[in-house]
């Protein structure tokens, strides 16, 4: 049996119906622990998963007291499950965040804490290649793209969740009480020094991806509406413009009126433009939609999740009640 008293490291993997994927974590992250000198904990969260995943931590966590286990009480998805291990983490100096497909090789941890070493905050990774699909690949650089163009926060390219968080940014992190959460956009904006390092991004060890497409859209969506006000202020930008437009031609209508006794034709073309015009309102609405939405979840102050369990040094620390954990994450308002 091996304990740990104070990490100074803790090693944060949200897993998801994992089952397949479990044996080979738990391998390479014992092989990390073991030939690093630095004294590492794992958080592992199970976010909700219908399959043995909860039971294998269950029987780890017994066994191991460096591996210390939250289980959510339902599926919140990916964001909110790294929330949660970010709020139980202990690690005094760094916390390392890596997908639990292995997508994210552990074995990095040395070489980004010695990057930290040199006066870093946040050593994020950046994708120098991705082994998935084409559409996939292409998706992921046209979003980082697009949300860099229009974000006030300057997040930089193709780096995701996975990188090395100093105590400091993950105690604002605990403190930032934003619903829907984007965590890599969060992270940029909490600012000190942040440095990119460039590795190849794994495929998954084993199993299916447990991001669906939908999932994957609500994460950009997260990105884009909670990290820009661009969308709105073009919606305005759009409506100036056709207003322009709508008063040029009624000049020019009246003038031929007036001037010409030429009476326009043309109940095709208005009919296309009423057509066209109203899908642009409604997307514009639905722009606006898009923020209203976040203002009405975020108002009703709910936990962002709620734990049932935590196996934290083989004490089992039930939690009752729609509470979230201590530290406690903030969910307050205040
Ligand atoms: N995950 C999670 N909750 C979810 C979906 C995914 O905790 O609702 C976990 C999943 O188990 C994995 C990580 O988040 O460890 C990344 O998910 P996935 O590999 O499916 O995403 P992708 O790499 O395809 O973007
Ligand atoms: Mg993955």
């Amino acid at each position: 049996m091996t304990t740990l008293s104070a990490p100074q490291i803790s090693i944060i993997a949200p897993l998801y119906n994992e089952t397949e994927s479990f044996p080979h974590l738990v391998t390479r992250l014992s092989a990390v622990m073991e030939a690093s000198p630095l004294a590492i904990e794992i958080v592992l969260i199970d976010d909700g998963s219908r399959d043995n995943t909860a039971m294998l931590m269950q029987q780890l966590a017994l066994i191991d007291g460096r591996y210390q286990c939250v289980f959510l009480s339902r599926n919140y998805g990916h964001q909110t499950a790294l929330t949660a291990g970010i709020a139980v983490a202990r690690g005094s100096e760094a916390l390392f965040i890596i997908d639990g497909d292995l997508q994210d090789p552990p074995e990095l941890l040395g070489e980004f804490y010695e990057k930290m070493q040199e006066g870093y905050d946040v050593v994020y990774a950046v994708r120098k290649k991705r082994k998935e699909s084409w559409f996939k690949r292409t998706a992921y650089s046209t979003f980082y793209r697009l949300i860099r163009s229009i974000s006030y926060v300057d997040m930089p390219l193709d780096s995701g969740d996975f990188s090395l968080i100093s105590r400091r940014v993950a105690d604002v992190l605990n403190q930032m009480p934003e619903e829907s959460r984007f965590i890599r956009g969060m992270r940029s904006w909490i600012g000190f020094r942040q440095i990119g390092v460039e590795y190849e991004r794994d495929a998954r060890v084993a199993g299916e991806p447990k991001y669906s497409f939908k999932m994957l859209r609500n994460l950009a969506y997260n990105g884009i509406f909670n990290f820009s006000e661009y969308p709105v202020k073009a919606v305005t930008r759009l409506g100036m413009i056709t207003l322009g437009i709508a008063f040029i031609y009624l000049i020019q209508t009246l003038v031929k009126k007036f001037f010409f006794g030429d009476v326009p034709q043309g109940f095709t073309a208005t009919l296309f433009i009423i057509v066209i015009f109203n899908g642009v309102q409604l997307i514009a609405l639905g722009m606006i939609g898009e923020y209203v939405l976040r203002i009405f979840f975020q108002t009703k102050g709910r936990p962002l999740y709620v734990v049932r369990e935590v196996i934290r040094e083989q004490q089992r620390q039930p939690i009752r009640g729609a509470s979230t954990l201590e530290p406690s994450p903030t969910n307050s308002p205040s």
